[in-house]
């Protein structure tokens, strides 16, 4: 082979030039089609527990690549995140979503919500509340029809920070949902003091229901929290009818998961909405 009698140590450089390479390669691909329109977004109902309607959408991104196909966002939000593209990926998914409610909003006549996704980085931008603010000035969107969702770990790198750019987004009368609840340690002692509306429920304690896994209990526990903050919750990645049974029993407002529908195009989304409202 090609290798064969080289040294391990440049089999090893080879291996780590790819990947510097192949992260360029991305990177730059990332520029492209975030100037040529190649990202686009699917969207998962969020349902109504009570009676099965769909209350809103997660906007989730993916990337049409015109050689490597579709690409989920688990292969590009990370280097996004590094290079500082987030910041223009974050502005067009938010204004996109905007978009999408009021298409949405005059075809069907259904009053919901979209969920974007906000990474840290976006956060730590001061710029945030007034890009979030000339989406709604662009779009003239409801401001409570869109809701932004925060991983909770991302609070405890510069929480005062945070929550002040948390306080001026709210401000606008955009809603704030904390994704992934239950994972990032939180501190439940500053969780009073964060503008939120909504906890998301992690997977993993929703997986933990059906499993005879302790960590079900968690779930259990941050339902009644929210109950007593009297905040809205949502279980993520619900994909078994015993799951959401589970959830069920224990008043969960609104779930979320393949076991509902998996994330899909727009108007896909739309059809379910007009059956609904038949
Ligand atoms: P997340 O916010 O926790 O989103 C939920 C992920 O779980 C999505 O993966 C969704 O497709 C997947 N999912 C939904 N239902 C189920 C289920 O029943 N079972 C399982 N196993 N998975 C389910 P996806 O779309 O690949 O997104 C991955 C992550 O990428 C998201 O995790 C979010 O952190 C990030 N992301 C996605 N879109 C954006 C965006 O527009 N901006 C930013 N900053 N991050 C994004
Ligand atoms: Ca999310
Ligand atoms: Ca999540
Ligand atoms: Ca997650």
């Amino acid at each position: 082979a090609k290798a064969a009698g080289r040294s391990r140590i440049e089999v090893f450089d080879d291996a780590l030039r790819e990947r510097a390479l192949s992260r360029l390669r991305t990177e730059s691909d990332l520029r492209v089609a975030l100037d040529s329109d190649q990202l686009f977004l699917v969207y998962q109902p969020i349902i109504r527990m009570q009676n099965g309607s769909i209350a809103g959408f997660e906007a989730l991104v993916r990337w049409s690549h015109p050689e490597r196909g579709t690409i989920l966002p688990g292969e590009f939000i990370a280097l996004a995140e590094e290079t500082g593209l987030i910041l223009r990926l974050g502005r067009w998914a938010l204004k996109e979503a905007a978009l999408q409610i009021k298409d949405w909003r005059r075809r069907t006549g259904r009053d919901l919500f979209v969920s974007v996704n906000v990474s840290g980085r976006q956060l730590m931008d001061d710029d945030m509340a007034a890009a979030v603010a000339q989406v709604l000035g662009e779009t003239g969107v409801e401001p409570r029809a869109l809701k932004l969702e925060i991983t909770e770990s991302l609070l405890l790198d510069d929480t005062a920070r945070c929550v002040q750019m948390l306080h001026d987004i709210r401000k606008l009368g955009v809603r704030l949902c904390l994704d992934d609840f239950g994972t990032g340690f939180s501190n439940l002692s500053y969780l009073h003091s964060y503008p939120v509306d909504t906890l998301k429920i992690d997977r993993s304690f929703v997986r933990a229901a059906t499993a005879g896994d302790r960590r079900a209990e968690i779930a259990r526990i941050i339902t009644m929290l929210a109950a007593a903050l009297d905040l809205e919750v949502v279980a993520e990645g619900v994909e078994r009818d015993a799951e959401a049974a589970f959830l069920r029993d224990l008043h969960c407002q609104y779930a979320q998961g393949y076991f509902f529908a998996r994330p899909m195009p727009p108007e896909e989304a739309e059809r379910h909405l007009l059956v609904q409202a038949a």
